[in-house]
């Protein structure tokens, strides 16, 4: 198993019985939003989805950008970017600016309905003449088509906006409805590469609405408060790659041990067919052990889950 990933955590996971405020991230929140299954599968159960491989490129632009609009932010002097596009605004110099950028550190309100300590780390806040804070977000891509907002899968990048923005004003700051996307877009209509990577900059404005936010926090809790499964997504394509590899596996396995060996598919199907078919899984499972005698666990440990 890779260094970076533990397929089955037991710590800083949801329990309904503990007092203690429980952090959540916004990306956490997102992947709610995605999937209630698959968030509570990592935040109660301690099975998370592996991580991708870090986007190197994507970092190394964002630490420039930071460091380019540090340089403003220390002369409190307008960004020419910003002065292209017309706003006044300077990047905003605060105490907890580092910790506010920081992952795994970020903006941190304590949510007392749900007793969350909701957190996202942003990439800039500047602020405009009127003392509104405006959330900045930086994004990197390399495309031939001219940068948007409008992909519809896009629109995790809004809600990212717009938890970053509730937070600021839970934190007691006036915040502009209008949000910026620092958007850069790598060149591949040059020459050559001659060792560097240029692009074209884009400031792209988004007007926010965090109204959303406390109702999904809420369900956030009733769901993590549940003894049951949430329902899977209905289009995604992790649950695809789990359910036909749990055949393939079967298939192989059953060949190789004359069809004898546990069924991977009803193993599979405890952690992702709804209920009921959950349910019947888990009985054949039960059948099987009993014939053979066996004590092996299959995915009893979680029997409150599925009865
Ligand atoms: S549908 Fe399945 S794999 Fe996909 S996100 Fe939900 S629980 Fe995870």
């Amino acid at each position: 198993m890779s260094q970076y990933y533990t397929a089955r955590k037991t710590t800083r996971l949801y329990s309904p019985h503990s007092r203690t405020p429980f952090a959540v991230s916004r990306s956490k929140i997102d992947l709610f939003i995605e999937c209630p299954r698959c968030f509570y599968m990592d935040r109660r159960l301690g099975v998370g989805r592996p991580p991708g491989f870090p986007f190197s490129l994507n970092s190394a632009v964002d630490t420039l950008l930071k460091k380019e609009f540090d340089i403003h932010r220390a002369a409190q002097s307008q960004h020419p970017l910003l002065a292209t596009y017309g706003l006044d605004a300077v990047p905003f110099a605060h105490v907890m600016m580092d910790e506010w950028r920081e992952n795994f550190k970020g903006i941190r309100y304590h949510h007392e309905p749900t007793q969350f300590i909701v957190t996202g780390a942003v990439d800039d806040i500047w602020i405009n003449p009127a003392k509104e804070l405006i959330v900045v977000d930086y994004k990197s891509t390399a495309k031939e088509a001219e940068v948007t907002l409008d992909a519809p899968w896009q629109i995790g990048y809004k809600r990212q906006m717009e938890v970053y923005q509730w937070l600021l004003r839970r934190s007691g700051f006036t915040v502009s409805a209008t949000g910026y996307f620092v958007y850069v877009n790598g060149r591949t209509d040059l020459a050559a590469f001659d060792g560097k990577l240029e692009f074209r900059v884009k400031l792209i404005p988004y007007m926010g609405d965090d109204g959303w936010i406390e109702k999904t926090l809420k369900e956030m809790k009733v769901c993590l408060d549940a003894d049951a499964l949430p329902s899977p997504g209905d289009e995604c394509d992790y649950c695809a790659y789990r359910k036909a590899s749990g055949e393939v596996l079967s298939e192989m396995t059953g060949r190789s041990v004359g069809g004898e060996s546990p069924s991977l598919s009803a193993l599979s199907a405890l952690a992702h067919a709804p209920a009921k078919a959950a349910r019947a899984a888990k009985g054949t499972l039960a059948k099987k052990s009993a014939k053979k005698g066996s004590t092996e666990k299959t995915g009893d440990a979680q029997p409150s889950l599925f009865g």
